[in-house]
């Protein structure tokens, strides 16, 4: 599929803006995971490390030896040095609840303990549990109910005692909790929470980027599009512009640029290209003039000359047939050099054409006449029907030399015992003329090429047929200096129609 290089401009846009957008999201995404992962185990590290500060001002205060609760009676626990936790509420130990800066890895941020605190006084979703250095369950918040906790050492990958603390991913009942576990030498606490809400929101950050970067992307497509657009407008100018400049109008220039941008430069560059290319069809065009004008006396003056020749009795026959085959070649000569001649002419400007009223009626009833004898003479039926009267503009000489031209054509391509048609009538405020022959036709992908200079379709086909290749070219270019238009229809071995319209006078 080809695109326009304003759609592939738009797609490498919008393609830029979802690589972007879409690096951009994956960093945002594991970013933003890895903050709140890295809070929450901060927060965990904290009420962890504060419990344990707890339990050592409160054991300090007491002086009482350790000693372990048994399991499942923490209620009755009464008089171990752990009694504390049963007694009160955490609430009560605190004013505020000491935080050690010592096991804190990040400095004391007064949000942060704002926030862990608010979460280890309600700790309804927070799990707590102390354990005896010897690892008993000492205390646990009521959340836990029978559960308990991980020990530390069952935690630790590289084994007991190789750190005094660890933060890891546990699943109680189905839920899965970030947890850590901090031990001191009197205690060791450990401090879980539900991921739910972390995962909550790292899920509405996802839904957030999955539905927003298509839209940015469609968006920055059709902006892509829009720039685009207005960016290669001036080459759209130049491109109707320099469509419009063809070899007859080479004297044209592109429009002059307004800035001295990139647009301008090729503007400029092309102006220059068209001036050459000018410069080089105008030595040409004269070239073809002079080398004409000069060949038409000698040839006039051989064509005499062979024609004195002929008419002497005295020359055998040899010398006869050769003789008669140099006057057509000579003929043919002739024919090409006023051709060329009058193409010349034509584009540069010296050919004036008259515009006098033409009776296009009569010219035609007359050229129909004139035809007949080369029609007899091949056996081709010729008929017509030419509305009466009609009127155009121009000049007669050169109407006739194009009608001629078209009608010696269709006789030309057209077998012995075709026919040849020819139409004239008016439509509208125009003349239309049909010629339609029965004859070898044309294949119709070189119907355009018919009117190049000395183009001939298929020179096997046509070389037993005379010609130069250079009448549809003048036919074309007189028709156009009146106005008018000539197209063909044609079907190889059926035969040719040519239109030749013309703007109808009154
Ligand atoms: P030529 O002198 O060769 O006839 P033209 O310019 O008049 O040159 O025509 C160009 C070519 O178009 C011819 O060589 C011929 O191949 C083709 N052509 C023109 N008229 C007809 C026609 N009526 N039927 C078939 N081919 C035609």
């Amino acid at each position: 599929m080809k695109f326009t290089l304003r759609t592939r401009l738009a797609l490498l846009y919008g393609a830029l803006v979802a690589l972007t957008t879409g690096g951009f999201a994956v960093v945002a995404y594991y970013t933003v995971s890895n903050e709140l992962y890295a809070n929450l185990d901060a927060s965990l590290v904290r009420a962890g490390s504060s419990l344990l500060a707890v339990i050592e001002r409160e054991q300090d205060e007491a002086k009482q030896p350790l000693a372990p609760v048994k399991k499942n009676r923490r209620k009755e626990s009464g008089e171990d040095v752990f009694a504390f936790l049963q007694r009160s509420s955490l609430r009560d130990f605190v004013g505020p609840i000491p935080v050690p800066d010592s096991v804190i890895d990040q400095p004391q941020d007064p949000v942060w303990t704002a926030v862990y605190e608010h979460v280890l006084l309600n700790s309804s979703t927070y799990l707590l549990q102390v354990r005896s250095p010897s690892g008993e369950v000492v205390w646990r918040s009521d959340n836990l109910l029978t559960d308990s906790l991980p020990r530390l050492e069952s935690v630790l990958p590289m084994g007991p005692g190789s750190a005094d603390r660890m933060t890891t991913w546990i699943s109680i009942r189905g839920t899965s909790y970030r947890l850590t576990v901090v031990k001191d030498a009197r205690a060791e606490v450990a401090a879980a929470y539900p991921v739910a809400e972390v995962d909550f929101m790292l899920r509405r950050l996802f839904s957030l980027l999955l539905y927003s970067i298509p839209f940015l992307i469609v968006v920055s497509i059709g902006a892509g599009w829009f720039l685009a657009r207005r960016a290669l407008r001036p080459v759209d100018h130049i491109a109707k512009a320099a469509r419009r400049i063809t070899a007859e109008r080479l004297s044209e220039r592109l429009p002059a640029p307004v800035s001295n941008d990139e647009i301008g430069r090729l503007t400029d560059i092309l102006n220059d290209m068209i001036a050459r290319l000018e410069r080089s069809f105008e030595q040409v065009r004269q070239f073809t003039a002079d080398a004409s004008h000069e060949l038409k006396t000698p040839l006039a003056i051989l064509m005499g000359e062979i024609e004195v020749a002929l008419r002497d009795p005295k020359i055998n026959d040899d010398a006869r047939i050769t003789l008669e085959s140099c006057l057509e070649e000579v003929v043919r000569l002739t024919h090409v050099v006023q051709g060329l001649l009058d193409l010349s002419r034509a584009e540069s400007g010296q050919l004036q054409l008259e515009h006098k009223p033409v009776n296009i009626t009569s010219m035609l009833d007359d050229l129909c006449e004139d035809i007949g004898i080369l029609a007899e003479r091949k056996s081709i039926t010729v008929t017509s029907s030419i509305q009466r009267g009609l009127m155009v503009s121009g000049d007669s000489v050169r109407l006739h030399q194009a009608i001629l031209n078209v009608l010696e054509n269709a006789l030309k391509y057209t077998n012995p015992s075709g026919s040849v048609d020819v139409k004239l009538y008016a439509e509208f405020s125009n003349v239309h003329l049909k010629v339609t022959d029965t004859g070898i036709g044309i294949e119709p992908h070189l119907l355009s090429k018919i009117y190049d200079r000395f183009y001939r379709v298929d020179q096997a086909r046509s070389q037993d047929i005379q010609g130069t290749g250079l009448g549809l070219s003048i036919v074309r270019w007189i028709i156009e200096m009146h106005g008018g238009t000539i197209t063909a229809e044609s079907t190889v071995n059926v035969g040719t129609t040519f239109t030749i319209t013309l703007p109808r006078s009154v």
